[in-house]
C-alpha cells in the first residue's frame, strides 16, 4: 500500500472534483429540472469515483464500478487475506493472556483505521458482501463470549466509553473512514446482563446500529466432547434467545474454543425440538488471518481468526500484531477492495484462486 495509498488519493481527489463540479452545476437548476440525487449518484458511479466512505454503520455503497484499468490502479485483489480479529474481555487490569485493555484496543483500532482498514462485520464477510472503498482492506472485529466489557448503556442510553462499543464509536468518530461495525458472539447472558428487558435493549441498540449479534453456544461447551443432539441444542437455545430479544436468525457462529464438533457439519446447520439453524460461517478460535471467501479453498465450516495480542510468549507469531505486520510487509497477500461489490477483481495471476458466486462479475487484470 506504501505506492498505491498516494495513488488513490489522486483518484480520488480527481473525481471529488469532477463530482463537486456536477452536483454544483445540479444544484444550479431550477427546481423541477433538478434531477433526483439518484442521478447524482449515479454520475458518480459511471466515472468511478472514490465517494467519501459513509460513516454510517449501514454501509452505503461505496459507488463505483470497477473496471480492469481501475482494478490495476487500486491494486484490487478480492481473493487476497482478511484478518478476522479475535477478542474477549476488554479490562483495565488484564486477568489473562488473552484480555486487552481499553487503550490497546483503542491503539489496535486506530492503527487499523490509519493503515487504511475499513471494518465489517462476520455476517458480511460470510456471505461476500464486501462494501469497502476502493483501494481499502476489509477487516472483521470479532468479540467473545458476551461479556460486559463488550457493551453496556449509561443512563441515557449511549454505549459507556471504555466498552469495545465505546471504543468502537470513539475511534470512528476520529477517523470517519473506520466503519463502527462489529460482531458480538453471545452465551445466555448476553454482556452480562440477566434481565430480559435489559438484555433486549442491548441487543436492540447493537443491531440498529449495524453491529451483529449472533450464536456462541447456550452454555459455551467444549463442542468436540458432545453427542450430536446435545450440539444442536447447545446452537438452537442461543438462536430462541436471540429470536426473543428481537435479533435476527444468526448467520455466523464461532466455535466455543475453536472446538470442532464431530461430524464438522452439525456447527453449521441442524434443528434440535423443531428450531432449525443454517449458518453462512463457522468461526475458528486462530491463529492466522482468513482466506477471501470467494476463494476456492475458503472453508466457511472453519473460518480462521486471529487472537488480539503483542508479539511474546505464544504470540510471538500468531497474534494481531504479528500479522497486522505481516500484511503490511506483504502487501500482495492482503484483500484490497476494488470498492465494486457486484465485481470481483483480481490479478489476472490468482485467476485460477477464486470461484464466481451469485453472478458476480470477475474483472481479473
Ligand atoms: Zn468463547
Amino acid at each position: 500500500m506504501q505506492i498505491s495509498a498516494p495513488l488513490t488519493r489522486i483518484i480520488g481527489i480527481a473525481n471529488i472534483v469532477v463530482v463537486t463540479v456536477a452536483v454544483i452545476g445540479l444544484s444550479l437548476l431550477p427546481d423541477e429540472k433538478r434531477p433526483h440525487a439518484e442521478a447524482a449518484r449515479a454520475l458518480a458511479k459511471v466515472q468511478g469515483s472514490v465517494e467519501p466512505p459513509s460513516p454510517s454503520p449501514a454501509g452505503e455503497p461505496p459507488g463505483v464500478v470497477a473496471t480492469p484499468d481501475f482494478a490495476r490502479q487500486v491494486r484490487a485483489n478480492e481473493a487476497g487475506l482478511v484478518p478476522v480479529i479475535m477478542y474477549h474481555r476488554i479490562l483495565a487490569k488484564r486477568l489473562a493472556s488473552i484480555d486487552r485493555t481499553p487503550d490497546q484496543l483503542r491503539k489496535e483500532l486506530e492503527k487499523l483505521a490509519k493503515q487504511g482498514y475499513v471494518p465489517i462485520t462476520a455476517k458480511e464477510f460470510a456471505a461476500g458482501d464486501i462494501r469497502v472503498p476502493a483501494g481499502k482492506f476489509p477487516v472483521v472485529l470479532t468479540f467473545d463470549d458476551g461479556h460486559p466489557s463488550h457493551f453496556a448503556l449509561d443512563a441515557s442510553g449511549n454505549p459507556k466509553p471504555d466498552t469495545a462499543v465505546g471504543i468502537i464509536q470513539e475511534v470512528a468518530r476520529k477517523y470517519p473512514s473506520f466503519r463502527p461495525v462489529a460482531t458480538f458472539w453471545i452465551n445466555r447472558e448476553p454482556f452480562g446482563l440477566v434481565d430480559r428487558d435489559a438484555q433486549a435493549a442491548a441487543v436492540k441498540w447493537l443491531v440498529d446500529h449495524g453491529y451483529e449479534v449472533a450464536n456462541h453456544t447456550w452454555g459455551h461447551p467444549n463442542l468436540r466432547a458432545l453427542g450430536k443432539k446435545k450440539v444442536r441444542e447447545q446452537i438452537v437455545r442461543i438462536e430462541r434467545l436471540l429470536k426473543k430479544l428481537g435479533a435476527p436468525p444468526s448467520t455466523t457462529m464461532a466455535l466455543p474454543y475453536g472446538s470442532i464438533p464431530r461430524p464438522k457439519k452439525l456447527a453449521r446447520t441442524g434443528s434440535w425440538d423443531g428450531t432449525r439453524y443454517d449458518f453462512a460461517g463457522v468461526f475458528l478460535a486462530g491463529a492466522e488471518p482468513s482466506l477471501s471467501p470467494y476463494a476456492k479453498k475458503f472453508d466457511r465450516g472453519a473460518i480462521q481468526r486471529i487472537q488480539s495480542n503483542g508479539k511474546k510468549g505464544e504470540c510471538r507469531k500468531w497474534c494481531s500484531q504479528y500479522w497486522l505486520e505481516w500484511l503490511n510487509k506483504h502487501p500482495g497477500e492482503r484483500y484490497v477492495s476494488d470498492g465494486d461489490p457486484e465485481r470481483i477483481s483480481i490479478p489476472e495471476k490468482l485467476r485460477g484462486n477464486i470461484v464466481a458466486k451469485r453472478g458476480l462479475q470477475v474483472i481479473a487484470y
